[in-house]
């Protein structure tokens, strides 16, 4: 029965067949244990497939990615969805100064609870599958060569030492880059604690975070193309003032890259 040779591919699968028999998971939003190798029917995508072993498959498909029609400067996904991408009254009005933010998923359900877990409950394992969810957004909207630097959005030092990480950070840290792009861990620095943006309004969002960062050396991104990411955009002030500084110091551009993008905003 053993004569036909086994393939490595078909061994590691097996075995995970079994360790997965043996040791099923425990989905991070409902709960509920799990076996992971049952597939999902119709996602096929990286992002969503690195997913697949911290989810049950009941909650898998429980995320909206972001698709278009949206706002083509600040990614604002229209709740109309039929016609072309064109820019939001916001961004017509006040244009800012980043060029164009992304974002792979709508923040709510199976998504917002991933990045929640991340954050707020220490479970650093999962930025490695967001990290292959952002990564698989980056090359949808970016092609090799269009970013010289990709810089997290730093959290000030207080918050950063109560939680041991920069979610921001986590998620980029892994990725292959073609030579000449590199991820700048500490490109900006938040000088200022702000309040918590939860709750205020945008234009009170704008005034908590107006001086919050500032660049860690000067002319560092000078002539430079600087795709900044964070885990979610909600108005876009945080992004905004991050851009605002990096131009001043003389970038040539800055793109802002989410994981989730906020329905209201
Ligand atoms: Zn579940
Ligand atoms: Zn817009």
């Amino acid at each position: 029965m053993f004569g036909r040779k086994m393939v490595p591919g078909a061994f590691t699968g097996w075995l995970h067949c079994v360790a997965d028999a043996l040791f099923p998971a425990r989905c991070v939003d409902c709960g509920r244990l799990f076996h992971h190798m049952a597939a999902t029917p119709g996602i096929t995508d990286a992002g969503s497939a690195a997913m697949d072993p911290y989810f049950c498959p009941g909650c898998r498909g429980r995320w909206t990615a972001v698709a278009s029609p949206l706002c083509s400067r600040c990614g604002l996904v229209f709740k109309g969805r039929a016609g072309e991408d064109h820019l939001c009254g916001r961004c017509l009005d006040r244009p800012g100064a980043f060029t164009r933010a992304r974002a792979a998923g709508i923040y709510d359900q199976t998504l917002r609870t991933a990045i929640h877990a991340l954050k707020f409950k220490g479970q650093v394992r999962l930025a490695a599958p967001l990290g292959v969810l952002l990564f698989d957004t980056f090359r949808r909207y970016w092609t090799a060569g269009d970013i010289d630097m990709v810089a997290p959005v730093p959290l000030h030092r207080n918050r950063f030492r109560r939680r041991g990480f920069n979610q921001a950070y986590l998620l980029v840290r892994r990725w292959t880059l073609p030579a000449g792009t590199d991820v700048v861990r500490d490109l900006l620095v938040r000088d200022r604690a702000t309040a918590p943006q939860t709750g205020l309004d945008r234009r009170q969002r704008r005034m908590n975070i107006k001086n919050a960062f500032s660049v860690n050396r000067p002319g560092q991104s000078a002539g430079k193309r600087v795709l900044l990411v964070d885990d979610v955009l909600t108005t876009g002030a945080t992004a905004d003032a991050c851009a605002g500084v990096l131009i001043q110091d003389g970038a040539r551009r800055v793109d802002v890259l989410t994981l989730a993008r906020a329905l209201q905003s």
